[in-house]
């Protein structure tokens, strides 16, 4: 994927999703050492100290999460326009998961359950936030709605060793066959 003797550019990010895709790509343990020979990342959520919208170009993208606020639009949007690569990392970002669950209830029955009905809330006057809250889209939705998407990477969270494996092929440029059950690492 990468010229001769450079390192392919990596990022990961999340958008709608629990983190738990991340911690799956911290769990691919010692082969983390051999991706490293090939490539460095460049942004991380959890690997490295960054600035959460300060995306740089990149040659591949792993995305954790769907599309549920403008937020996490934009930030799609940001992340196709730096990366050659994109991977709908997680079945959140390739089909909507859990977090579409939220698609039966409304927007409105969603924000009281969450700031007023919650039973560890202590909210008497029933205040909504207004400000520093990404105003929600009219639904969660996975991340080709929004971008094009080059690889789906489904899996809750995807399996340690089909990361690991999904990775390498890539970053080697070798076909890459991803089994057709059991992606789940649970
Ligand atoms: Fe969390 Fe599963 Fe969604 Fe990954 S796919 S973000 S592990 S809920």
């Amino acid at each position: 994927m990468a010229e001769e003797s450079q390192k392919v550019k990596i990022l990961t990010t999340w958008l709608s999703g629990c983190s738990g895709c991340h911690l799956a790509l911290a769990d691919i343990n010692e082969a983390l050492i051999d991706v490293m020979e090939l490539a460095d990342f460049e942004h991380s959520p959890v690997l490295m100290d960054v600035k959460y919208d300060e995306i740089p170009e990149v040659n591949v993208a792993l995305v954790e999460g769907g599309i549920r606020n403008e937020e996490n639009h934009e930030m799609a949007l940001k992340v196709r326009e730096k990366a050659d690569f994109v991977i709908a990392y997680g079945t959140c970002a390739v089909y909507g998961g859990i977090q579409g669950l939220g698609n039966l209830s409304t927007n409105e029955e969603l924000l009281t359950e969450a700031y007023i009905n919650c039973p560890s809330n202590i909210n008497p006057e029933g205040i909504l936030p207004s400000e520093e809250v990404p105003p929600f889209e009219s639904r969660m939705r996975p991340l080709s709605d929004v971008i094009d998407v080059d690889l789906n990477l489904p899996g809750c969270p995807p399996r340690s060793d089909i990361v690991a494996q999904a990775v390498m092929s890539l970053l080697k440029g070798e076909p890459l066959e991803l089994p057709t059950t059991n992606l789940c690492e649970v």
